[in-house]
Parts: C-alpha cells; sequence; structure tokens
C-alpha cells in the first residue's frame, strides 16, 4: 500500500527516521520524500523493498516543513541532502523539489545520495537547469558480476554506471562516488575504483567537482545483511584507508569540514527518554509493527508495537529514542 503524505495526512515531518526531515544539529537537514526502491541490495541498512506500507510525500509539503525547520537555523550555509529510505529517482516530484529549493535564499548547497541507476542525460540535463550542486552516486564494484550480486539486479550494468559519471561529470554537477568496502568481498574492486578516481583526476576533475567517498560496511539490527561478513571496526577501516592515501595520493579520508559541516541550533523533540506520552496514532508504519504517532500537533512519533493499532485512537506510549541531536522520537507500547 502507498500512503500519500500531505498537508490532509496529519502526519509531521519532524521524528521520523524513514520519511520527513531529519536533523542532526548542524547545518545539514537531511530530506526524505519516499521510501520506495528499485533496486534490492543485500546489503541494504534500511531494507528498502521489503516495506508493507510505503510513504511518498507531497513536494509543497516537504517544502512548507522545510520553511519551518529553517526558522531554528540561524545559519545561511544550509545543505539540503535528499537521502531517502529507497530512490529519489523515483520520486515524481523530483525536479519541482530541487526547482523550490533553490529558491530558499539559506538554501546553498543542494545534494542527492542516489544508487544512479535511473538516471540519464535528459535527467542530468535537467538537473544542471534547476541548479543541483552534487550527486552523490553508490557504485561498489566495476566487476559485473559483483556488482550484480551486491545489488540483487540481474540488469545492473556497470558500463551504463560508467557513463552517467562522463555525464555528470561533463556538467555543473559535482559528482562523490560513494562505495561501501566489504572487507572480503570487494577489496580488489575498491583498488580499482580508486584507480578509475585517478584516472578522473588526470583528466582535470578535482576538488569538489569529484570526490570518492569510500564507506565502511556497518551492519543494522533492522538492515539486511550480506552473508558471512562482518563488519570491520573504524579503527581498522580508517587505517587502510591512510594507507592507500599514501599510495595512490588520493585523498580518501572525508569528514564534515570537507563539506562545510558545521554545528547549527539542533531542531530539539520536547520529549525525554523514558516519558510516557499521549499520541494520536495517524497512520500505519512501513510494517506490521510500526505506526506513526502524531505527539504536541508538530511532531510525529514512531510508535513500536506488538499489538495492533487503530489509527484515530489516542495511546500512551514509553519514549525509547529520543537523542538530543537528532530531532527523532521512537516510542513503544
Ligand atoms: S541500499 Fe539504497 S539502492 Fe540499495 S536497496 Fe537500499 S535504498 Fe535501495
Amino acid at each position: 500500500m502507498i500512503i500519500n503524505v500531505n498537508e490532509k495526512s496529519n502526519i509531521p515531518l519532524f521524528g521520523l527516521d524513514f520519511i520527513g526531515i531529519l536533523d542532526r544539529g548542524t547545518n545539514l537537514l537531511e530530506v526524505k520524500p519516499i521510501t520506495l526502491c528499485n533496486l534490492r541490495c543485500k546489503y541494504c541498512f534500511v531494507h528498502a523493498g521489503d516495506y508493507i506500507n510505503n510513504f511518498i510525500l507531497k513536494e509543497k509539503y516537504i517544502i512548507s516543513w522545510l520553511k519551518y525547520a529553517l526558522k531554528y537555523k540561524s545559519t545561511k550555509d544550509i545543505e539540503i541532502h535528499i537521502a531517502p529510505y529507497g530512490e529519489f529517482f523515483l520520486y515524481d516530484e523530483y525536479l519541482r523539489l530541487i526547482r523550490d529549493l533553490k529558491k530558499i535564499p539559506q538554501v546553498k548547497v543542494i545534494s542527492i545520495q542516489t544508487n544512479g541507476t535511473l538516471l540519464d542525460k535528459k535527467k542530468i540535463m535537467d538537473l544542471e537547469k534547476v541548479g543541483l550542486t552534487r550527486l552523490n552516486i553508490s557504485f561498489n564494484s566495476l566487476d559485473q558480476s559483483i556488482a550484480q550480486y551486491l545489488s540483487d539486479d540481474p540488469n545492473y550494468s556497470v558500463e551504463k554506471m560508467l557513463n552517467i559519471f562522463e555525464m555528470v561529470l561533463k556538467s555543473s554537477i559535482d559528482l562523490l562516488i560513494a562505495p561501501i568496502w566489504f572487507f572480503g568481498v570487494n577489496d580488489n574492486e575498491i583498488i580499482k575504483i580508486i584507480q578509475l578516481a585517478k584516472e578522473y583526476q588526470r583528466k582535470g576533475h578535482s576538488g569538489d567537482k569529484f570526490r570518492l567517498g569510500i564507506q565502511n560496511y556497518l551492519i543494522y539490527k533492522t538492515g539486511r545483511k550480506l552473508r558471512k561478513i562482518r563488519q570491520r571496526d573504524f579503527g581498522y577501516f580508517y587505517k587502510r584507508l591512510a594507507d592507500l592515501e599514501k599510495k595512490y595520493n588520493l585523498k580518501l579520508k572525508l569528514g564534515p569540514k570537507d563539506f562545510n559541516i558545521h554545528p547549527a541550533h539542533p531542531i530539539t523533540p520536547p520529549v525525554e527518554r523514558d516519558e510516557k506520552i499521549k499520541v494520536q496514532i495517524v497512520s500505519k508504519g512501513r510494517t506490521a509493527k510500526e505506526w506513526i504517532g502524531r505527539f504536541n500537533e508538530k511532531w510525529a512519533v514512531k510508535v513500536l508495537s506488538k499489538i495492533s493499532l487503530k489509527v484515530g485512537a489516542t495511546v500512551h506510549a514509553n519514549v525509547i529514542k529520543r537523542k538530543t541531536d537528532e530531532n527523532l522520537i521512537t516510542a513503544w507500547i
């Protein structure tokens, strides 16, 4: 079932990790407009593709909430990072969203996290015209069979992705290639991707225009896991990156400073951990044990419950997740 989230849906866009606007107390706000995905990656940390209910947010609704979110932020160098629990280019209103974001004076950078498989020349040209800053494209292997295995898609084409990279590099949009390092699975592929990055550098693509952002494979309780692959600690991961940086003379360790991300007034949930709160159930969630509650008019709450809840009911729930630097609330019954 597709649940449309708009002015009438009663679902606030603060409070949930899978849709809406996520703030982590910096000048970067994450926007999550859709939960559908065209791939079903074996390592997907959000389990995209397995939801009973999927969500699509109305563009105008996102913009009105974003303007509200920006009132909390005194800084004038906001980055909007569109990073759905799914694939952004399945979102019909993707171009309108970028166009409207671009009109907000506080927004200086607009970046998109994507698997890139739905991009083509026309889309890239359209995105260029509306002023997109950067595409962060996940790409884990130059080997066709490994790439197909990881994405669980027999039609995944490495050649197509390489063409897309070339097109983005020729446009005014910055490109960040973001492979995940699955130690023991794509070690050689990481080296090949570094060599590809060096080739792009030799062709003159450097600085903000082209970056390589290798990520460590992390295992999440709620995500899909690659069989027999374990997570390596960050100490080991950064040591390996440091060795490769030296060997290939290429910057691989990227941090918030490289993207001009800095602390900015946080949007803080008006509840405490372990507090019992009264919420109105306004929607089903993604799974059979998840609901969306509304608390204090402006806050959504992810409500977890083993017993079925009725939309419209008022319930008392215990807050189990509430951090000072994240505008998320999770509660359970
Ligand atoms: S990892 Fe990304 S592209 Fe792959 S299934 Fe998950 S959301 Fe989709």
